[in-house]
């Protein structure tokens, strides 16, 4: 058994959330370069313009990209061969903790639905754990905009609906979303499982990366398909029209019940702030 000491593991944690919030992914950062000259109108360039030189300005300034500092998500997974001393989320938290308040970001948790008191921390992440094979931990962190968590969707199909009802329902939500999650968008698509699993799925979904497609032929089909006809809606960047409403979409999937097509879809804004750590 590996022994892992749990304040590697706050540090870590510490480090990640003021990275992503100061830095976007450079390889989002070339896909909204490429988005900018697939645009046509002056205003929609103009509005990745404004993307492009902001997370320029983060990046340099050691500020953050955007005032939604966001709640940390963190996909956990745990060696079998691991052990520890002490509460790893616990662990976890603390980085949450110590990072906010270094990084200066803005503490954007509150404690209750009604009294919506801030917990003052930014804590506690929502932590989904794994357990996996070996002698490592690792997490894929991120700092979700609520914004764009707002647009987001879990629906119950019914399995005659099939591809046709999946797409016009990630569509519909896409359009009625308009400009409110911040597009251009990662559009994290979970189908299958039951109503908690699907949720989850569109959540790892929004973590892979962008040039990654499915290994399912049928669904990296739907990958394509829902990327083109979600930049054909025009609602553009930051809904203002345009070509550019999505710059990927990620489909996972899982077995599900026989009456059941559960579907997912967890909306990313642009400011797209995550990464992965292993100890
Ligand atoms: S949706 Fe994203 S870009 Fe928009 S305010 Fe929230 S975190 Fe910022």
């Amino acid at each position: 058994m590996r022994q892992i000491n749990l304040v590697d593991i706050t540090k870590l944690v510490k480090e990640a959330v003021i990275k992503i919030n100061y830095n976007l992914d450079q390889s989002l950062v070339s896909l909204i370069q490429k988005a900018k000259t697939n645009e046509t109108r002056d205003l929609s360039k103009s509005i990745l313009s404004d993307i492009l030189e902001n997370q320029e300005i983060a990046k340099e300034g050691n500020i953050p990209l955007c005032q939604d500092t966001g709640v940390v998500v963190v996909l956990l997974e745990v060696g079998n061969n691991v052990t520890y001393e002490g509460d790893i989320y616990e662990a976890i938290n603390e980085g949450v903790r110590q990072g906010y308040l270094e990084g200066y970001l803005r503490k954007s948790m509150v404690t209750h639905p009604f009294n919506r008191v801030n917990t003052l921390d930014n804590t506690p992440a929502i932590i989904h754990t794994k357990i996996i094979q070996g002698d490592k931990i690792k997490m894929k962190i991120a700092a979700k905009g609520g914004g764009s968590e707002n647009m987001s969707k879990v629906t119950m199909l019914t399995p005659t609906e099939g591809i046709e009802g999946v797409k016009q329902l990630v569509l519909d939500t896409i359009f009625n979303a308009g400009g409110k999650p911040c597009p251009p968008l990662i559009v994290g698509i979970g189908i299958g499982g039951n109503l908690e699993k699907s949720a989850q799925l569109a959540k790892e979904a929004i973590f892979r990366d962008l040039d990654d497609c499915s290994d399912d032929k049928t669904i990296k089909k739907l990958e394509e398909d829902l990327y083109n006809e979600i930049n054909a809606l025009g609602v553009g960047p930051m809904g203002v029209g345009g070509n550019t409403t999505c710059l990927a979409v990620k489909i996972n999937y899982y077995p599900m019940h026989i009456a059941s097509l559960p579907v997912a879809i967890n909306i990313q804004c642009h400011s797209a702030r995550h990464t992965e750590v292993e100890l």
